[in-house]
């Protein structure tokens, strides 16, 4: 079975006046038609990097994908020129970003922005088009669409300007829809309110998702799977049921350690995951996980960790479930 979209070990440099970071190191994941994705992490992991590769975003130089290919549709995407990934890029794929007035104009009115790429696309009528608009800014909850489309971006409230910023990004019907971090800069009932309409209009739409993300809460929201990314790797991936009830990567203990309990009554002290991500210009061998890990064993610093699969799948690359290693139940015992 042929997945809509297909990350196959990517990877991406970036070229520094320090060296080469390897921002991204052998990505694998895949996106089915009608899913939702989460990509999670900390900042600095590769996330919106490996974002940025699907989206034909990555700027070159200094950045540049050095292996792997990102497959769309069956087709490769990864190495397509410019002004091809321009058509796929808007017809096929949208986005959304973290920060709506960076992805719209202020010079222009929501509703020309909205339709721009539609009637590109499409060649269509003045009124056609205004319909469109019209359609499009009451599909994503906007009140008084006949009047806001002749509105300009200032004239909208953050979550007023996300919506908008998504409704460009549907009003051609893309297939993918990939978005960074789209609530992060808006307050928390805003949030949630845009988390709603991005899971409405993925239901409704049948839209695939991909949803770069920091926040827990955010993926258990709104996903249906989640790779968890870690110093460039992806560490754990697996459906959100599984990998909530039954985490099988230490960083991802971590993760879970450090959301807050909302269901717990009381606001709880959260737990940060101590130490830092490894330095990216020169990575260790081994386990990129391995300074801030309280299971790491001698292995862990020689060697990359195999991938387990737990079923359904689920997967994690960690020494912890390779049968040569001890139990986790003795180094538990072991005091660690
Ligand atoms: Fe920890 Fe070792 Fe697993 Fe890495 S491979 S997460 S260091 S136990
Ligand atoms: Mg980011």
């Amino acid at each position: 079975i042929q997945h809509l979209l297909t990350i196959d070990n990517l990877r991406v440099n970036f070229k520094t006046y320090g060296g080469e970071v390897q921002a991204v190191r052998g990505v694998s994941f895949y996106v089915d038609k009608g899913e939702t994705v989460a990509i999670v992490g900390e900042s600095g992991c590769g996330k919106s990097v490996t974002a940025q590769a699907i989206m034909g975003l990555i700027p070159n130089p200094p950045g540049k994908i050095v292996g792997g290919k990102v497959v769309f549709e069956g087709a490769q995407i990864s190495h397509l020129p410019k002004k091809e990934l321009l058509g796929i890029r808007g017809t096929q794929i949208g986005m959304v970003f973290q920060d709506p007035m960076t992805a719209l104009n202020p010079t222009m009115k929501v509703g020309t922005q909205i339709v721009e790429g539609f009637v590109r696309s499409h060649q269509v009528s003045r009124e056609e088009a205004r319909k469109r608009a019209i359609e499009m800014l009451s599909l994503v909850g906007i009140p008084d669409p006949e009047k806001r489309i002749d509105q300009y971006p200032h004239q909208f409230s953050g979550g007023m300007r996300q919506r908008v910023v998504i409704a460009i990004a549907l009003a051609c019907q893309p297939k993918l829809v990939i978005a960074d971090e789209p609530t992060t800069a808006l307050d928390v009932t805003i949030q949630a309110q845009i988390l709603d309409l991005l899971k409405r209009l993925q239901e409704e739409q049948e839209l695939s998702v991909v949803i770069i993300t920091h926040d827990l809460g955010v993926v258990a929201e709104i996903a249906h799977r989640m790779v968890v990314m870690y110093a460039g790797m992806v560490v754990e991936t697996g459906t959100v049921e599984d990998v909530f009830a039954n985490p099988r990567h230490p960083y991802t203990w971590g993760l879970m350690r450090s959301l807050p309990r909302l269901d717990e009554g009381e606001k709880q002290r959260l737990i940060p995951i101590e130490g830092s991500p490894p330095d990216l210009f020169n990575p260790p061998v081994g386990c990129p996980f391995a300074a801030r890990c309280d299971f790491a064993m001698e292995i862990c610093e020689q060697q990359m960790p195999v991938t387990s699969e737990f079923g359904r799948g689920h997967q994690a690359a960690c020494w912890l479930h390779d049968p040569r290693a001890p139990r986790i139940e003795e180094l538990v015992a072991a005091g660690r």
